[in-house]
């Protein structure tokens, strides 16, 4: 056999042990190379000095209930529901997260699938023994375990162990299969554990990634020296990382802090700070169209003003009107927290260009709220309004082609839309600035589109969730900000309440007593998967997390939109009840939407549909049911649809579980504060979204943990341009580019 070190970008197909469909599996998860093999971690790392034998548990459980590892049936272990569960607010053990999770290993004995006599759920039991002692593990409604696994099986697994009425046992833990039959030999400290990738067990991907690390090649030195100083090679933090020494410290290792991480994190930051870098430089150079300003087209735009801007409005104001007057490409992001006035700041930008000959373009994600601001902007128009052009998907073909005539002619200053603008067939007469509402819906992609059609209008992204400026620094680095961190005057603040739905008569009763009032209230359902069944588990987590699937513990019966219909049906019979849903068709959405904005409709029941934008001012109370459901931003954006007029507001979220989390939006109004804490508690990848917003998809890195090394990241890529980039430079961060799936570094 061939000794010769390979390169990292070798495919993996040299290496031994991999068959054809093993192969294609890591060829479908994006794994081609040895480098992409590599990059690859382990998930979770088991630390042998922390398993326990089956035998000390019992000894320990019997002690008293208080001992250890939560015998108490601990109401927060529905709780996290995200990667970073265990991390952030995870890590103390007084909270009860983590402390109740235990790992052992043993040998399954006994194995048997029955179905629960109340609730008809599916029950999976099995029997560990490890030569100290035994101990049940039981699985809800995850019946196919009963044909996977075999007795005789070696498992090691993780979950919260509680006193059952059979004595100690394992509630939906998470395992690892180790081999079936055979003794697995384990020396080292810390066992690396891979996902299972289709046919590939993560048993095998360890032993790939060994014979892997052991063959490869050291690659070269990318990173500049003020980033790699202390930091170990590419190659040895590879090792550090699939194989981890006997003294590296447990903690680091699970949270990704490692030097080893550091430098794999610092060369994927490092790459995507010098392409955000080289896209600020060329955007630049760009040239952008003048908007002539004037004494009077000052006064011309005061007179639309319907109230006195905020100090934070004025700021921000003057920031666009900068840019657009500077003859670059302006390209902004507005943030601001709810109900800040953002819109009225995009207005007064577009009609700096609809009053000076051009066209403006709003892009909302909803018909909903395109029809919402289009009614606002002829409010604001006055006279003028027949300016302003509406333009839907949706549109009927007459309609819609009057329309674009009026956009094509010029005749339409003002353009509000949906992502119908984007179409072929819209064709503008003078495009020069668009405003996007909402960012996280309308990618990089779209921009470019239309981008080909009104040469390079100017460009104004408004974030309805606001990021921490620091982070939004980082991530939108090309992009320049203003923050609207002041709301108008006269705002109440929204008593924020979380009930047990055991309460839920409390929230009905508040219902009752503003609808008396002749006020009008939102109840929210969270919009349902049918995959789910009617019934959820307590987290969220994706399927093989071992961080939320050992939190999977009681099932808690969801109740859908239906039920909650039929219930406020019967407990409001007087008042008219308008639902909405993401299944309707645009117009019967409209139609009802339009019966509560009206105030015909009392209650306006829906799924998020009502997240963004919605402006009612006579609705001063929300209901959100399961609102352990949502995100703790969506839930703030929920919140802001209230406290919107003179009369004082309540929001109520019913809940069964993970009332610490939920807690932050009692303690606070400040979206900025929520949104930082969002962000630690699911990770970016999750509080954006969206895979197709443009975010890096890094393996090492993590914009939220990382923060402070992406900073310096910034600091040594505007170093490095300054100095000129190689071609090879340039070669190596091209394809680190396509590897993260970030925009085109040109
Ligand atoms: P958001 O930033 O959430 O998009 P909006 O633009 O919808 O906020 O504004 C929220 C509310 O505040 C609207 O009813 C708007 O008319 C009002 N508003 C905006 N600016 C001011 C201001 N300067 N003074 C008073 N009210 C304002
Ligand atoms: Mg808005």
């Amino acid at each position: 056999m061939s000794l010769a070190p390979l390169p990292l970008s070798t495919q993996v197909t040299v290496l031994r042990g991999l068959g054809p469909a093993r192969a294609a599996a890591l060829q479908e998860a994006g794994i081609g190379t040895l480098r992409d093999l590599l990059w690859s971690l382990p998930f979770r790392y088991v630390d042998r000095g922390s398993l326990q034998h089956l035998g000390s548990l019992e000894r320990r459980g019997f002690e008293g209930p208080d001992e250890g590892f939560g015998l108490r049936p601990s109401p927060s272990w529905g709780a996290g529901g995200g990667r970073r569960a265990t991390e952030g607010s995870g890590r103390s053990p007084s909270d009860g997260m983590e402390g109740g999770i235990v790992t052992v290993l043993g040998t399954l004995q006994d194995l048997r699938q029955s179905t629960t006599r109340v609730q008809r759920m599916a029950l999976t039991e099995a029997l560990l023994v490890d030569g100290t002692g035994t101990l049940r593990l039981i699985w809800f409604n995850q019946p196919y375990l009963g044909r996977s696994l075999k007795v005789g099986d070696r498992l090691l697994a993780f979950g919260p162990v509680v006193l059952g009425r059979h004595g100690l046992e394992m509630r939906s833990p998470q395992f690892e299969l180790l081999g079936r039959g055979e003794e697995t030999p384990w020396v080292r400290r810390f066992l690396p554990l891979y996902r299972k990738l289709g046919p590939l067990p993560g048993r095998a991907r360890q032993r790939l990634a060994a014979e892997a690390l052991a063959r490869a090649h050291p690659p070269e030195e990318w990173l500049p020296l003020d980033l790699s100083r202390d930091l170990p090679d590419t190659l040895a933090a590879l090792r550090l990382l699939h194989e981890p020494p006997d003294d590296s410290d447990p903690r680091a290792l699970e949270e990704g802090t490692t030097p080893a991480h550091q430098r794999l994190a610092a060369e994927e930051l490092f790459a995507f700070a010098l392409g955000v870098a080289l896209r600020r430089a060329g955007r630049l150079r760009r040239k952008g169209l003048v908007v002539p300003t004037s004494p009077d087209l000052r006064e011309r735009l005061k007179a639309y003003l319907p109230f006195p801007l905020t100090g934070a409005q004025r700021r921000a104001f003057k920031e666009i009107v900068e840019d657009l007057t500077s003859g670059r490409v302006m390209n902004r992001l507005l943030q601001g927290d709810v109900g800040s006035g953002k819109t009225l700041v995009a207005f007064l930008s577009l009609a700096m260009v609809a009053e000076t000959g051009g066209q403006g373009a709003l892009l909302v994600p909803t018909e909903v709220l395109a029809r919402q601001h289009a009614a606002s902007f002829q409010r604001l128009l006055g006279p003028e309004s027949g300016t302003m052009q509406l333009l839907l998907g949706g549109m009927k073909a007459a309609e819609k082609r009057e329309a674009l005539a009026r956009i094509a002619s010029g005749e339409a200053r003002y353009v509000v839309g949906t992502h119908a603008l984007f179409q072929e067939s819209v064709a503008f007469h003078q495009l020069q600035l668009v405003v996007v509402d909402e960012q996280h819906r309308f990618g990089v992609k779209q921009r470019e589109a239309l981008k080909e059609k009104g040469g390079d209008p100017h460009w104004l992204v408004m974030s309805a969730t606001p990021i921490p400026r620091s982070l939004a620094l980082s991530i939108f680095g090309d992009l320049d900000q203003s923050v609207l961190d002041e709301l108008p005057p006269g705002r109440q603040p929204i008593a924020t309440k979380l009930l047990h739905p055991a309460q839920a008569e409390v929230a009905w009763g508040l219902v009752a007593r503003e609808l008396a009032a002749g006020r009008q209230a939102f109840v929210v359902s969270p919009a349902i998967d049918p995959s789910d069944g009617g019934s959820i588990s307590g987290s969220q987590g994706r399927p093989g997390d071992a961080r939320s699937a050992a939190f999977d513990g009681g099932k808690v019966q969801l109740r859908d939109i239906q039920a909650m219909e039929k219930l406020l049906r019967a407990r409001f019979p007087d008042t008219e009840l308008a639902v909405v849903h993401g299944r309707l068709k645009a117009d019967e959405l409209a139609t009802r939407m339009g019966r509560f904005v009206r105030g015909e409709a009392g209650i306006l029941l829906a799924t998020t549909v009502v997240e963004v934008g919605v402006d009612v001012p006579n609705a001063t109370v929300m209901v959100v049911d399961h609102a352990e459901r949502f995100g703790l931003s969506q839930l703030h954006q929920l919140r802001g649809r209230v406290g919107r007029g003179a009369h004082a507001s309540q929001f109520v979220m019913l809940s069964a579980s993970e009332a610490q989390r939920l807690a932050v939006l009692v303690a606070t109004q400040d979206g900025f504060r929520i949104a930082q804490k969002d962000l630690e508690l699911r990770g970016p990848g999750e509080f954006f979204g969206v895979r197709q917003a443009g975010l890096p998809q890094f393996q090492a890195a993590d914009l939220v943990r990382d923060r402070a090394l992406l900073l310096r990241c910034r600091e040594a890529a505007d170093r490095a341009l300054q100095l000129g980039l190689s071609e090879r430079q340039l070669d190596w961060l091209r394809r680190e580019q396509t590897r993260l799936r970030l925009a085109d570094v040109s």
